[in-house]
């Protein structure tokens, strides 16, 4: 098999031992003679799958006991929705604007007609080059929720230190950067992300909520109901099973690997070497404010589309796939999650290096 590096911002590379564990299990899960794709989601094997997903995750996340984890449908871009309709109905709703996918959390929350949405804060004014400052002044201490997004994709940023709400509660989309580096779930009322980067595979979306956040509500929808999915244990209808098991290997993989804490050690290694290179380099440079530096994904630019354009066209003919930026920024990004191996960054940095040389760089 050709030896490829897949640097997709989800869905995005898994750890090949789970791929090949999953394929050992595919036809005949357990001696059941059945693939778990094959399994009634309320068998007891596939009851365990389930279990031990959860506790795994808490496990790795060192979640409190009076946070919910819930396993749903319909990606990140539903909780844009459900937070709100749950966690919100006539009252005010905070967002800070850092990206793409706060904007449209921002505008889908709006769409809801009893929810007051107020921005109080926006990098928009720099490209979202940069994570703004929020005071505890500026929180409106009766809002239910101030909304995050704790890692920028598509703009390359990411939260090392939390704002201070006071006390309302943080709500983050996690998406970009759940299991990847260590966040204090406590410090959070509620965290969701979309499985295909960190997790496994798309179609699952993880949702961490703290108990008393979660309302009573007579006419929301079930599938939209924080509460009905709670009490029935994600379980309410059939649950993406088969992205939930692949979950499970990968919070197994984790665990083998060191925890998050490993993760984030590995991450954090990895991100260096690429800024390392992109920093020494004449030719390439990175658009976003050092500080809030992602650590998942890398934007970097040439400063010529040109240029930009050849570097992305001879990076596929070596084996780097996906490397090519958002539609929206251009240029190209490197999405460097847990499953991603170091020397896939040092295949790149030595290309980066090559390329440089024969295009006009002075390093
Ligand atoms: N939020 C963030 C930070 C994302 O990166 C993404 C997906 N790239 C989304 C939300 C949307 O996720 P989904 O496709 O699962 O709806």
């Amino acid at each position: 098999m050709k030896t490829i590096y897949n640097f997709s911002a989800g869905p995005a590379v898994l750890p090949k031992s789970v791929l090949e564990k999953a394929q050992s299990e595919l036809v005949n899960y357990q001696n059941s003679g059945m693939s778990v794709m094959e399994l009634s989601h309320r068998s007891s094997l596939f009851e365990t799958i389930i279990q031990q997903a959860e506790a795994l995750l808490r496990e790795l996340m060192n979640i409190p006991d009076n946070y919910k984890v819930l396993f749903l449908q319909g990606g990140a871009s539903l909780q844009f929705t459900m937070v709100p309709l749950n966690l919100a109905q006539n009252k005010k709703a905070i967002y800070v604007n850092t990206g793409s996918w706060s904007k449209k959390a921002i505008s889908e929350a709006k769409k809801l007609g009893n929810v007051n949405i107020e921005v109080i804060a926006s990098s928009e004014d720099k490209n979202f080059s940069y994570i703004p400052e929020i005071k505890k002044e500026d929180v409106p201490q009766d809002a239910a929720y101030v909304h995050i997004t704790t890692n920028n994709t598509i703009e390359g940023t990411a939260y090392y230190k939390l704002p201070d709400t006071g006390d309302v509660p943080i709500v983050a989309d996690m998406s970009s950067n759940i299991l990847s580096i260590n966040y204090n779930v406590a410090d959070f009322g509620l965290i969701y992300a979309g499985a295909q980067k960190n997790i496994g595979p798309a179609g699952l979306t993880v949702v961490i909520v703290r108990e008393d956040l979660i309302g009573q509500s007579e006419v929301l929808s079930a599938m939209l109901d924080y509460n009905i999915q709670a009490k029935n244990d994600s379980l309410y209808n059939t649950p993406p099973t088969y992205a939930i098991y692949m979950a499970k290997l990968v919070f197994e993989w984790i665990k083998e690997n060191g925890g998050v804490s490993q993760m984030e050690k590995r991450n954090k290694e990895k991100a260096a070497l690429l800024y390392n290179e992109i920093d020494a380099s004449a030719l390439f440079s990175s658009p976003v404010n050092p500080k809030d530096r992602s650590i998942n994904n890398i934007p970097f630019i040439t400063g010529s589309d040109d240029l930009d354009k050849k570097f992305n066209q001879e990076a596929v003919t070596e084996g780097f796939e996906n490397l090519k930026g958002h539609r929206s920024v251009g240029g190209m990004r490197a999405s460097l999650y847990n499953a991603f191996p170091k020397k896939g960054v040092e295949a790149l940095t030595a290309f980066m290096k090559k390329f440089e040389a024969e295009n006009g760089g002075n390093n």
